[in-house]
Formats: C-alpha cells, sequence, structure tokens
C-alpha cells in the first residue's frame, strides 16, 4: 500500500464527473488499499477517487460512532455508487473536505439515504446508512458528480480550531 497526495481545490478533477468502473482488476484492488490508507493517515472518515487524482467511481469510507466507543470504525468500500433513496427528512451539519483545507460550511443533507453500489470484487452491496454516515456517504458521491459541500452549503466560514471527521 502507499500513500497518495490529497489533491485540492481548485484542481480540475474535482470537477469532473467520475467515469464508472467496468474491469475489477488488481489496478483497482491497488487503489483501493491505498485510498484506505490515504483517509487513514489523513485522518478523514471518507475519500473518493478523484481525491486522489482518479477520476473513477470509488469511494471508502470509515466511520465509528462517537457516543459508542464499543464499536469500531466500520470499513466501507464501494465501487459505482448510487444513492437511490434519499430520506425527504433533512438537517444542517457541519462539514468540511480534505480537498477544501482550512473551510467548513454547515450543509443540509438528508438524514438517512440508500447507497447501491459494487464492492471491491464486483459484486452488488447496499450500504442504508443514517446520521453521520449518511452525510459521509452524500459527501463522497458527490465527489464523483464534480460536486463539493462548498456548493450546497447555506455558509461557509473558517473555523478556529482544527477540525475532525474531514471527508
Ligand atoms: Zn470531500
Amino acid at each position: 500500500m502507499a500513500l497518495r497526495e490529497i489533491v485540492t481545490s481548485p484542481n480540475p478533477v474535482l470537477r469532473r464527473k467520475a467515469r464508472p468502473v467496468k474491469t475489477f482488476d488488481g489496478k483497482l484492488q491497488t487503489l483501493i488499499d491505498d485510498m484506505i490508507e490515504t483517509m487513514r493517515v489523513a485522518p478523514g472518515v471518507g475519500l473518493a477517487a478523484p481525491q486522489v487524482n482518479i477520476s473513477e467511481q470509488v469511494i471508502v469510507v470509515e466511520y465509528g460512532d462517537d457516543e459508542d466507543e464499543e464499536v469500531p470504525p466500520k470499513l466501507y468500500v464501494m465501487v459505482n455508487p448510487k444513492i437511490t433513496r434519499f430520506d425527504t427528512e433533512t438537517e444542517l451539519g457541519v462539514e468540511g473536505c480534505l480537498s477544501i483545507p482550512g473551510l467548513v460550511g454547515e450543509v443540509e443533507r438528508s438524514l438517512a439515504v440508500t447507497v447501491k453500489g459494487q464492492n471491491r470484487h464486483g459484486q452488488p452491496m447496499t450500504v442504508k446508512a443514517k446520521g453521520w454516515l449518511a452525510r459521509i456517504f452524500q459527501h463522497e458521491v458527490d465527489h464523483l458528480e464534480g460536486v463539493l459541500f462548498t456548493d450546497r452549503a447555506t455558509s461557509v466560514w473558517k473555523p478556529e480550531a482544527p477540525v475532525e471527521d474531514l471527508a
């Protein structure tokens, strides 16, 4: 595994629509392993392939519920993810992005989503996410569409303290 450089805005790769993955080969496995390591070292709770300069539909998410330290963070690897259901109920939350250092914003997101895609070997998978996990999935799938949180934020500001849970 190797660390990849996280590209930052305004790198145009962040604005491109990522290509669907068709071949689940060794190169994809290396990309996924590198993305997991890069996310953990950053540290972040999610990473999309365009953030490491690869315009392909791959995301990794690793998030543990802060309120329950007994439950270890769960790692999700998803290829060609699509959000097939957005809960109509939404909430505002403060988000930051590894590709937009030094800024956070308040973003309205669905409280729950269903995400369908494939695992790293091409088998179909579905994730039903709620709360912060749902927010992270929405943030990462946006990256594959070339959308950044600042596009959706109702307000954006420079935080005084370093921000956790970057995605
Ligand atoms: Zn991001």
